[in-house]
């Protein structure tokens, strides 16, 4: 069974990006990280009045810098020790690693979601699917019995072969439906799976 699993605020701490600005402050002192967090709206690429792409490849190389390179250095950091992991990923994608086959799916640039999921030693080794276009769309293309784990309400979107589960990390609950279940820990996530998972 395919369990994909977003990767921003549902795996990935998206809303400490600010540390990452620092760290590269502190490799390149010329950079202003205040400025760099300020600037990031700059580099959003909206596809819908809801859905955006931070170009973070852009901005660095608006800021003078190599993506790769800067991408390649953060990677060999202490940022890459799991700090940006929710409470409880390792667990979660170990359990699903055992009883499934866990998928990334995330929405975003390719090279900016990959060092993002780089940063994340619980998820070594697994597939990343990024697109630019709608998880929905992707779905229906696979039509293949599975799930989706992600923080954003799009459970009434997907096609019927794809099962919804909602999680809520920072305890932001909108776009609540009684349509399918809402997590609000992954620790939770992992019981919710271990008994789906021991069903079928
Ligand atoms: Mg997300």
């Amino acid at each position: 069974m395919n369990v994909y699993v977003d990767l921003d605020r549902t795996l990935f701490q998206t809303d400490r990006m600010k540390e990452v600005m620092e760290e590269i402050g502190k490799l390149y002192p010329e950079i202003n990280p205040e400025e760099m967090y300020t600037n990031q709206t700059q580099f959003y690429v909206w596809s819908d009045d809801t859905t955006y792409a931070h170009d973070f490849s852009a901005q660095l190389i608006s800021e003078g810098l190599d993506p790769d390179l800067v991408y390649g250095q953060l990677e060999q950091s202490d940022l890459a020790d799991g700090r940006f992991e929710y409470d409880g990923a390792g667990e979660f994608i170990e359990l699903l690693r055992e009883k499934a086959s866990p998928i990334i799916l995330t929405y975003g640039f390719d090279d900016y979601q990959r060092f993002k999921a780089a940063l994340c030693p619980s998820l070594q080794g697994i597939e990343i699917i990024t697109m630019l276009q709608s998880k929905a769309l992707f779905l229906e293309e696979i039509n293949e019995p599975g799930w989706l784990v992600d923080d954003k309400a799009i459970g009434d979107e997907l096609p019927s072969s794809t099962s919804f589960v909602q999680v809520s990390l920072d305890g932001d609950t909108s776009g609540i439906s009684p349509d399918w279940p809402l997590l609000y820990s992954l620790r939770d996530a992992k019981t919710f799976f271990e008994d789906i998972l021991s069903e079928s």
